[in-house]
């Protein structure tokens, strides 16, 4: 049976674990230069619907250290603006032979749907609002990374929580592994939902992130924002912008995270992104050693 990584909700708790740890040991055979055994290579799609820098990157550099061959689509220039649907173009893809597919889409569930079209080894690289699994993976490595542990700590997510897919995978993955999840922004950017979400809601981000050891900001999706749900920007950034100031709030040796792209001087200042206790770029580098886990765990299905 083909394994699909679609959303972190699914996982079992060990089954978290696990890639975390294959993503810290691929690191060190990467950064030593050692050789690394994916056995066969393969051949990977990597469909893009919506934009992204760091995903379709680190999952090129992934595949690229396992030796897999990769075929990059995006939407604009297919089929799809000659009206094709999702459907007939993943089967055309596997009918192709690509062998695995990795799928980014606007839609929320679209990663579901899509790995049940392809039915083989899928990882989702992000669906709408809904989640974005390897990257919750690599920010899991992160925190263990720069906190010795990835358990037993207090993790605010900050900002825009309603649009955020991050914010849902994280959640999901960090509350399994017994960590205590806080959301903290304006009402108008935390779900109506939250009750059927892993995590506790603060409206007010002092007493939100008080003593938390990671502080995870978020970018403000102003690309799926309707108007109305803020009344300005500069208010936002007054009430839950995350800075020298506001750190003060949190446990003196917190980390800061970001998932990127960064609203400087929005969401995060200059100095706060850029400072020692920034995990940012860290969480950049991790996103390929998790792809590379996330991927040979999809095809290692085939032989279990
Ligand atoms: N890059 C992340 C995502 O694709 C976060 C963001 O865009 O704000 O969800």
């Amino acid at each position: 049976m083909s394994r699909q990584l679609t959303a972190i909700r699914h996982l079992d708790t060990d089954t978290i674990r696990a890639l975390i740890d294959d993503a810290g040991k691929l690191k060190e055979s990467v950064v030593s230069g050692k050789e690394i055994r994916s056995g066969k290579a393969r051949s990977i799609g990597l469909l893009f619907f919506e934009n992204s820098t760091r995903t379709r990157v680190s999952f090129e550099q992934a595949a690229s250290h396992l030796g897999y061959r990769v075929v990059n689509f995006s939407g604009s220039g297919s089929s799809l603006s000659k009206g094709e649907s999702l459907k007939d173009t993943i089967l055309t893809l596997k009918n192709e032979g690509l062998e695995g597919l990795v799928m980014r889409h606007k839609a929320s569930g679209s990663a579901a749907l899509g790995a049940s079209y392809f039915g083989g080894p899928f990882v989702s690289a992000g669906d709408g609002q809904h989640e974005h699994p390897t990257q919750a993976l690599g920010d899991a490595l992160t925190i263990k990374e720069r906190l010795g542990k990835v358990e037993g700590l207090k993790i605010a997510i900050v900002g825009d929580v309603l649009h955020s897919r991050v914010a849902r995978s994280n959640a999901w993955l960090l509350s399994k592994l017994g960590n205590e999840v806080r959301f903290v922004g304006p009402r108008s950017l935390i779900p109506a939902y939250t009750a059927k979400l892993p995590g506790e809601v603060h409206y007010d981000l002092r007493s939100g992130i008080a003593g938390a050891d990671v502080v995870m900001c978020l970018r403000l999706q102003r690309e799926r924002m309707e108007d109305g749900r803020l009344s300005s920007t500069g208010e936002f950034s007054r009430n839950y912008q995350i800075n020298r100031v506001s750190m003060r709030a949190a446990h003196p040796d917190a980390i800061i995270m970001h998932p990127g792209p960064i609203n400087r001087g929005i969401e995060l200042d200059d100095l706060a992104a850029d400072a020692p206790n920034s995990a940012i770029l860290d969480q950049v580098a991790n996103g390929v050693f998790v792809r590379m886990a996330a991927l040979k765990w999809v095809f290692e299905g085939e032989k279990a």
